[in-house]
């Protein structure tokens, strides 16, 4: 199909995880070939992808990993890039950026892309989580656009295509692995229990995010800077079917939803070919309205997963609040996958932490990265690491 000749050379950065490998199967389908692919230090992955896709330019964020990677395509004409800076350049020099990197790691992309005005369309939300003031800012001064990925973000965009201003985004939310679970059933979860997520099939880290609620309270932080909307006017409603993607409320009570059956594919392809829609037919499994179907909504239970409402107080707060959630998180996330510490303690560290940190302003990335830093310390000497 022919896109907007804006979408041009595009990089996808984390191509080698779940939505950077579904981002070059969308690629794949339009007709698109890629221009440079970055990840993180999967060599053998990238080689493999490299040899697939043919880009120009593969970065990976591991130095180590990128001289594995350099004699591997030693046969191509594939310029190879290594570290931090290596990936970065990929993002600032591509027409259109996927950023679909995982974790705080995707900042640095993000600002890479917006400060040279790239379209970028964006899965990593913790860009938002942890810098969303500086990533917004520098878009607005640079003319940089950013189109939401995660699918919530990605329907809501959907429903606001010319209408009026909403006066509420509504987030649906799968409920998790652990819906109805009350306190006590927390205790002995482990890691290959909240791997497993009802309806959307991703990568480990936004698995256990999914079972927390965590990723839902991210996603309210993500709305609030995407769509300019307080966190207190973005609602979040349990919806187990996972089919309608996110809604938006408008001030005569109208709600407007998106719904389409889960897969990310649909959110990569509509952020690289909007304002027109690509044929799905044969790709995108279609909606059968013909067969019976039950779509449940239900409030979420706070009272269990408290890390949904502690996001928006973090939104409240404001300054590095967020960014110190984030990095608390990612931190208890990490031990939890290691096998050190239960499920119930990424919840308790991650409230402790948090609620008690000293705020000081988010004005810088080196303030950021500092906060985030002080955070994941502050998980370790909770759990007297
Ligand atoms: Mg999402």
């Amino acid at each position: 199909m022919n896109l907007d000749k804006k979408t041009g050379n595009i990089a996808v950065v984390g191509s080698t995880g779940s939505v950077g490998r579904q981002t070059l199967e969308v690629l794949s389908h339009l007709g698109l070939r890629p221009a440079a692919l970055a990840a993180n230090s999967d060599a053998a992955g990238l080689e493999r992808q490299c040899r697939l896709y043919k880009p120009d330019t593969a970065a990976l964020f591991d130095e180590a990993a990128a001289r594995d990677l350099k004699v591997r395509l030693a046969d191509t004409e594939i310029k190879v890039l290594a570290g931090a800076d290596g990936v970065n350049e990929t993002a600032a020099s591509a027409d259109t950026v996927v950023n679909s990197a995982s974790g705080i790691a995707g900042l640095a992309p993000t600002m890479a892309a917006v400060k040279n005005g790239r379209l970028l369309a964006l899965a990593n939300k913790e860009s938002l989580i942890t810098a969303g003031g500086l990533v917004m800012q520098t878009a607005a001064e640079t003319g940089s656009e950013i189109r939401p990925v995660d699918s919530e973000h990605n329907a809501i965009w959907q429903c606001l295509e010319a209408d009026n201003p909403p006066s509420k985004l509504i987030l649906t939310c799968s409920g998790g692995p652990f819906f109805g679970y009350k306190k006590e059933h927390l205790e002995n979860i482990t890691a290959e229990d909240a791997l497993r997520h009802p309806t959307w099939s991703m990568g480990a880290k936004i698995s256990i995010d999914s079972a927390t609620l965590m990723n839902k309270g991210f996603e309210v932080i993500e709305a609030a800077y995407l769509f300019s909307m307080p966190a207190d006017k973005i609602e979040v409603v349990v919806h187990r079917q996972s089919i309608v993607h996110s809604m938006v409320e408008f001030s005569d009570g109208s709600v407007k939803a998106q719904l389409s059956c889960p897969d990310m594919r649909l959110c990569i392809m509509y952020a690289l070919s909007y304002p027109r829609r690509a044929d799905g037919e044969g790709f995108i499994e279609q909606l059968d309205f013909k067969k019976a179907m039950n779509l449940d909504f239900s409030p979420p239970d706070t009272s269990v997963f408290r890390l949904l409402p502690l996001a928006g107080d973090a939104m409240r707060r404001g300054g590095v609040i967020p960014t110190v959630l984030n990095g608390a998180n990612e931190r208890a996330v990490e031990l939890f996958l290691e096998g050190r510490i239960s499920f119930r303690g990424i919840t308790d560290s991650v409230e402790a932490v948090t609620t008690s940190f000293e705020n000081y302003p988010a004005d810088s990335l080196k303030a950021v990265y500092a906060a985030d830093l002080e955070a994941r310390k502050k998980i370790d000497e909770y759990f007297k690491l």
